[in-house]
């Protein structure tokens, strides 16, 4: 199959291209603007140079391209003819929401509007046969639902919007503009709504990394109020396997829920990192003794969502997906990752890892 990732070089769309390299015959083509969270470090040369048995005829491509670019996607499609379109550009982070909306309007909602639009007139022009085969899959989130206070609820394919960031909010607004992509044109779209991601490749704005990052160097370990914002985690492999089983065997017109089944409060999360640490690492920083000393509580973050859970049977029933790593072991092998591959998360701390798109692979 031929499938175009947008936003490949970010970090569930990262997962996603080594998956689909590391265990199908694909050939994919990553289609990213590199925002300051594009890293294309994060698919290592060895799989990006993997040919199909044809010299010359590699399975992977990068194309430095922008999701509001019609001219330049349109083009792309045209030569490429995917089967599958897996829609993950996006700007992704809560905390740059609140400081500057405007961009993740525009890239969210009429980057995908562009997105769209490019490939409903591909589509339409498509032998019937292969009309009926295409995909277009939108990844989101659990964020566009708002939040949760009944500790029995959870979020499901059913759960009526209410966002509450400008980042969720630019998220639901795709959300819609997909279904009604689905609805009105007939293009075969489907969505995927997910809770929080956490593995290796992540960049460390986020609040593992972060953590992790900061403890290595005996840094403050800021916490948002009092931690006991509950968050459900996924580990990005698994997401990355729901992805491709959706995008493959999914329904078209259908949206699926997914989550990790591991709820926690976010002070759970860092002291679980904190005592990780402690028993790894044998030469601490010079102002650690215990890594939980360096927890430091800030003021909370406004419109904060107290619970994201994620009820995640529609996609276990009926496509046979669910999580195989618990969180124990994920956050496990995370910490790990991170402390064998510092020269990754060194390259992106010094600003390092941007130079590399001069000469763009
Ligand atoms: P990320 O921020 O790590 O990566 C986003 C990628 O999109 C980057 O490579 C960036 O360069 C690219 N990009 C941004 N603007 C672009 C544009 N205008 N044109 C082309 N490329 C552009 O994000 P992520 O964490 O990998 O998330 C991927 C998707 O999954 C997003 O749509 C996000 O909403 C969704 N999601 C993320 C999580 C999570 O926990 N990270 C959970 C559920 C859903």
């Amino acid at each position: 199959m031929k499938i175009i990732v947008t936003g490949g070089a970010g970090f569930i769309g990262s997962a996603v291209i080594r998956h689909i390299l590391e265990h199908t015959s694909d050939h994919v083509v990553n289609y990213d603007r590199l925002t300051y969270a594009g890293n294309l470090d994060s698919i290592p040369q060895r799989l990006a140079r993997l040919e199909d048995g044809n010299p010359g005829n590699c399975r992977y491509q990068f194309i430095k391209g922008d999701i509001c670019d019609a001219e330049l996607f349109t083009a792309l499609i045209n030569q490429f003819q995917p089967d599958i379109i897996m829609h993950l550009a996006a700007e992704s982070h809560v905390d740059r929401s609140i400081d500057d909306p405007a961009v993740f309007v525009r890239t969210n909602v009429l980057g995908t509007c562009n997105l769209l639009e490019c490939t409903r007139k591909y589509w339409r022009q498509l032998p019937i046969n292969r009309q009926k085969t295409f995909r277009f899959l939108h990844v989101s989130t659990d964020e566009v639902f708002g939040d949760l206070d009944n500790n029995d609820d959870k979020f499901d394919e059913q759960t009526p919007y209410a966002p509450s960031s400008p980042y969720s909010s630019s998220k639901a607004g795709s959300d819609h503009l997909v279904r009604a992509w689905g609805r009105t044109y007939g293009l075969p779209v489907l969505i995927t709504n997910c809770s929080n991601n956490y593995g290796p490749y992540q960049f460390p704005e986020k609040l593992i990394p972060h953590m992790i990052l900061n403890a290595l160097q005996g840094q403050p370990l800021p916490v948002y109020g009092d931690g006991r914002q509950i968050r459900d985690w996924l580990y990005v492999d698994d997401h990355a396997e729901a992805l491709l089983s959706v995008a493959k065997h999914g329904m078209p017109g259908e949206t699926y829920t997914i989550g990790g089944n591991s709820e926690l409060t976010n002070i759970q999360v860092v002291k679980t990192i904190c005592n990780l640490l402690n028993a790894k690492i044998q030469n601490k920083p010079a102002n650690v003794e215990d890594f939980n000393d360096l927890i430091t509580y800030v003021s909370d973050r406004p419109g904060h969502d107290k619970r994201y859970a994620i009820d995640a049977s529609k996609i276990a029933r009926t496509l046979d997906w669910r999580p195989q790593q618990s969180f124990e072991s994920g956050i496990e092998q995370t910490i790990q990752w991170y402390l064998d591959n510092d020269q990754w998360w060194q390259r992106v701390v010094s600003g390092e890892y941007q130079l590399i798109r001069l000469g763009d692979r």
